[in-house]
């Protein structure tokens, strides 16, 4: 593992700090829980406690040292790492016990033993009661670093004996400085940033995963559903097998910004200018338009409960034709009267 890349990402600095400052007071926290949604390293600061604890000179983390050497090259025997195995949709009692009794080892460095659990809200309830007893007597010198969503709620017994530390998306000028500087040059980050939540490297790995192609075939899809000139069925189908979550993220996404324009617009009318459609006409399409947001967030949630997505998908696209449309295309046009 590299641990030193938590470096190159400016928004983790302050937590870097709050956790050298408290290292050096030797008052690491036993065990934390790095509350963050996607893209925002959390993986990086998991593995740079993990070398600031293990490190073994006062520069921490060095990089160069021998237990700094052994966790580079992934074989330093007082670390371990617990994750969702592939196509698992839990993390298994097993692989927790196997951290517990690494972590209840004597170290073999004569230092820190540290476990990171990636993913930590796919740890089933026998999982997450197996290591309670851990939690709750932490052996000397243990480090359990957890890292879960913050919109995933874990067993309080576990999630109160934790240091809670929440990564947030950084500003958007730091976030687009930083992606000017680490991704391909020439780039409009905004579009990718705003579907990556406005977490930077999660809109590096959407624009290397072809955005633009992306974004113009949305488009295209909507301006043909307002135009009625296309087979929803056929459509539904066609996004289910080819990049779903994107599609529905962009979704989500788009009708966010809809709504804002929506909005907006309201705003306005109270203000100075006039719209000649009455607030009581945008209403219902605002209402519709949360109800299209409700129902692609679902979809995002349930995806992974193999639900069936083409008809779920097919419900949504009907039910948000009215609204599902670019603007000026079949749709009312606001017009501002002076
Ligand atoms: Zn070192």
């Amino acid at each position: 593992m590299d641990f030193l890349k938590a470096d190159a990402l400016p928004w983790l600095a302050e937590s870097q700090q709050q956790l050298r400052d408290s290292n050096r007071a030797a008052r690491l926290p036993h065990s934390s829980l790095l509350s963050s949604t996607p893209g925002l390293g959390a993986e990086h600061l998991a593995n740079w406690m993990a070398a600031l604890a293990l490190c073994e000179t006062p520069e921490r983390p060095c990089g160069v040292c021998a237990s700094c050497l052994l966790l580079k090259a992934d074989t330093h025997p007082d670390y371990h790492l617990v994750k969702l195995e592939e196509d698992a949709q839990q993390i298994k009692v097993d692989q927790v016990r196997e951290l517990i009794a690494m972590l209840a080892l004597k170290s073999y460095r004569g230092g820190y033993k540290v476990g990171v659990i990636e993913g930590a809200e796919a740890l089933n309830m026998n999982a997450a009661n197996a290591f309670l007893k851990t939690l709750e007597e932490p052996a000397a010198n243990t480090l359990l670093v957890m890292i879960a969503r913050p919109t995933h709620r874990l067993p309080a017994t576990i999630a109160s004996r934790c240091l809670r530390i929440a990564l947030r998306p950084p500003p958007t000028d730091m976030a687009v400085a930083w992606l000017a500087q680490h991704g391909p040059a020439g780039q409009n980050w905004d579009a990718a940033l705003s579907l990556a939540g406005g977490a930077p490297l999660l809109a590096l790995e959407l624009q290397a995963s072809g955005l633009a192609a992306l974004e113009s075939d949305m488009q295209d899809a909507l301006r043909a559903i307002g135009a009625g000139a296309v087979d929803v069925t056929l459509l539904a189908d066609q996004w289910a097998r080819s990049n779903l979550p994107l599609r529905i993220a962009w979704l989500e996404n788009w009708i966010t910004r809809r709504v804002h324009t929506y909005l907006g617009e309201e705003n306005s009318d109270q203000t100075a200018e006039r719209v000649r459609l009455p607030a009581a006409l945008l209403k219902p399409k605002i209402r519709a338009l949360f109800e299209l947001l409700d129902a692609a967030r679902d979809m995002r949630r349930l995806a992974s409960t193999g639900m069936n997505q083409q008809l779920a998908l097919e419900a949504l696209l009907l039910g948000g034709r009215s609204v599902l449309v670019p603007r000026g295309v079949g749709t009312v046009v606001i017009a501002k009267s002076k």
